[in-house]
């Protein structure tokens, strides 16, 4: 997609940034210092692949090392630059503080086109970037903890871990170094659902709150709801599916690199998941109609707008056209700044990439957190949390019994009470609680301040305010 912006990603998350900081007092050093990325390392490394040797350049940003380890995920794609790796590393910054995950924020990425390469060949490469980041420590359980992103997935995560762990062989707390690694590598339950699910959860939290969803003229709940979907890669995917099967969404488009499919009932999402993986795209896809000029389908009428792909899909040049009163970032930074202000002024609310998408850094913490302590989650209290409402149970029942009465607990009451929390159920209400929490957070700025007049602004306040005062603390 075209981006048509005037200004760079890194400028326009700045000037988001400078928005927010007009509206607070803080002293103009500290202001700069939360502003600026601390570091970026650049290498470059030659791999020896298909007889000749190839040149790669990688970067991993540390924007703010408020707290430690830094965290943020790596990309792998052919546009990637230092110019993107900073602006999203600023955002993991804010990102992690919004949602209170202890971590200060980085970003990686590699100049790649990841179908270019063949899988063993991806893996030399993967390995040997990650040697050079393993070296400067901007690979480490306490200093820098990376993840996956646009391009990378488990299965690069597992190259990266082993690879710390070769050459850190005393080092009990290695799986610590890197998350969202298959579960049999150290990872955990629920963390490649999880950016999809923290959508979800953060929709949910919208609509609890019935001021704000008028805010967007909208009412009720999601039932029903039309949502247009923008990338299918994991996060849409997973969003899609979630709303539509748990909440009676209706997905009335899938946008996706060769084109759209629209169906104003609502597309079968597990149907088009099937259809991509085989064939690498939504063209031919039969059950809904296929629109070749993708970029006109983000314009049509719909209830909620989910961009799931990258940076800068909303632009000066399409935001006037976008119809969707309510849009949710589950991409960073879809919308640009000047988009931003032009959908604001027509009265469109738009939850924040910031917060939108931070259910995979949050179940990262809980990975990294479940590798620390080198046990799975739920492993010691879930057999005694269910003896425990066995006992009750059966006390119930017997005096139930002694009082005469026939009726017992059905069996699906007790087969849904007595099952205790396994590291999945675990995983998902911590997710929830976060997400609930800082929305709650997000939006009591945002109604309290009459100088606030969207959530972005206020996502940023909250956690600007957090960083400085981490830094107002600890000195710098
Ligand atoms: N890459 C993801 C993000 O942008 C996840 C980062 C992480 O889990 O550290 O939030």
């Amino acid at each position: 997609m075209s981006t048509n912006s005037d200004i760079s990603f890194r400028d326009s998350v700045d000037q988001m940034f400078n928005q927010a900081i007009n509206l607070m007092d803080l002293p103009a050093g500290l202001e700069e210092k939360i502003r600026v990325c601390n570091a970026t390392y650049t290498v470059r490394f030659g791999v020896r692949l298909r007889g000749s040797i190839h040149t790669f350049t990688g970067y991993r940003s540390v924007h703010s090392e408020h707290m430690e380890p830094v965290k943020g995920g790596i990309r792998y794609a052919l546009s990637v630059n230092q110019d993107e790796v900073e602006a999203l590393a600023a955002l993991m910054t804010f990102k992690c503080a919004l949602v209170e995950t202890p971590f200060g924020g980085s970003k990686g990425g590699l100049c790649i086109d990841p179908k270019q390469w063949k899988e063993h060949e991806l893996e030399q490469i993967t390995r040997r970037f990650a040697y050079e980041l393993v070296k400067r420590d901007l690979i480490h359980p306490s200093q820098n903890v990376p993840a996956p992103d646009m391009g990378t997935g488990e299965r690069e995560m597992a190259w990266i871990a082993d690879q710390y762990q070769r050459m850190n062989t005393t080092d009990i707390n290695a799986k610590a170094c890197v998350t969202g690694k298959p579960l049999n590598a150290g990872g955990i339950e629920g963390r490649v659902e999880a950016t999809g699910r923290g959508i979800q959860y953060a929709l949910r939290e919208f609509f609890r709150h019935p001021e704000d969803v008028s805010l967007a003229k909208l009412e009720g709940t999601l039932d029903g709801k039309k949502i247009i979907v923008q990338g299918f890669g994991n996060v849409g995917f997973h969003a899609a599916n979630f709303l539509s099967n748990e909440d009676n969404a209706k997905i009335i488009a899938v946008i996706e690199h060769d084109g759209a499919v629209v169906d104003a009932e609502g597309i079968n999402i597990e149907n088009l998941s099937k259809f991509v993986k085989k064939h690498g795209g939504v063209r031919g896809f039969k059950d809904a109609a296929f629109v070749e000029k993708a970029e006109s389908v983000l314009e049509l009428e719909c209830d909620i707008l989910i961009p799931a792909a990258t940076e800068g899909v909303i632009h000066p040049g399409n935001a006037q056209k976008i119809k969707a009163p309510l849009i949710i970032e589950a991409a960073n930074g879809p919308i640009t700044a000047k988009a931003d202000a032009i959908l604001q002024k027509r009265g469109t609310v738009i939850i924040p990439d910031m917060y939108a998408n931070a259910g995979g850094v949050t179940v990262s913490y809980f990975e990294w957190v479940k590798n620390l302590s080198h046990i799975r989650f739920g492993r010691m209290q879930r057999r005694q949390e269910e003896a425990r409402h066995q006992l009750l149970a059966d006390e119930i029942n017997r005096l139930m019994r002694a009082s005469g009465i026939k009726e017992q607990l059905s069996s699906s009451f007790t087969e849904a009470y007595l099952k205790g929390a396994g590291e999945l159920e675990l995983v998902r209400s911590g997710l929830d609680d976060s997400m609930r929490t800082a929305y709650q957070f997000m939006r009591e700025t945002w109604h309290s301040r009459s100088d606030v007049k969207d959530l972005r602004t206020a996502a940023y306040l909250v956690a600007i305010e957090r960083v400085a005062d981490s830094y107002r603390t600890k000195g710098l």
